[in-house]
């Protein structure tokens, strides 16, 4: 089987609002281009990959099985309009975790790529041909290291992330949103 292409998305400030905790379904709010950006991606033979960073879970304020239900919610929300997202993959630890079972300097925390590996290896997917969208600049050097190339969007922490670009990130696009981030994959694939 050929591997795919993939496009791996963060979850909070890229797909939907950034509400820092989101620990409960009517606070979740998808960007109202989110789903037609994903379908595009679909249609454009690319895997649509989540990858999210949960401090919620590593600090006791979510649960892993909320978690599952937010990204079950979400599922239906694109299979409903005829998208679909191929995985999701999380990071629940952190080395401060007051959890302590999530307190742990795991490979998946951003921007270490662990969860971008995870997925190609699960996937069978062609990292080097796949881009990451992030609103912050740990997710686009998540993606550097894993392979692919990447796309800072300005929604959510982007904004104030694009006034402080690290000078190995020169390179890096700056759109406004995920859409307009998939139209920029789409020329550049
Ligand atoms: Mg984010
Ligand atoms: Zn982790």
């Amino acid at each position: 089987m050929t591997p795919q292409r993939a496009v791996f998305l963060d979850r909070d400030g890229t797909m939907i609002e950034d509400v820092g905790y989101l620990d409960r379904l009517d606070r979740l709010t998808l960007f109202p281009y989110t789903i037609d950006a994903v379908r595009l991606l679909n249609d454009a033979g690319f895997r649509v990959v989540v990858v999210t960073s949960q401090n919620g879970v590593a600090n006791g304020v979510l649960t892993e099985q909320f978690l599952g239900e937010a990204h079950a919610h979400l599922s239906r929300a694109f299979e409903a309009a005829g998208a679909r997202v191929d995985g999701y993959y999380y990071c629940p630890h952190s080395p401060h975790a007051t959890v302590e079972r999530y307190r742990t300097d795991c490979e998946c925390r951003k921007p270490k790529p662990g969860m971008i590996l995870a997925a190609a290896a699960e996937h069978g997917l062609d990292v080097e041909r796949s881009f990451v969208v992030g609103d912050r600049w740990r997710d686009i050097e998540m993606g550097l290291n894993a392979g692919t190339r990447a796309v800072l969007v300005e929604t959510g922490y982007g904004k104030t992330e694009a006034t402080r670009t690290p000078a190995t990130m020169a390179h890096v696009p700056i759109v406004a949103n995920l859409i307009e981030a998939t139209s920029w994959i789409l020329r550049h694939a």
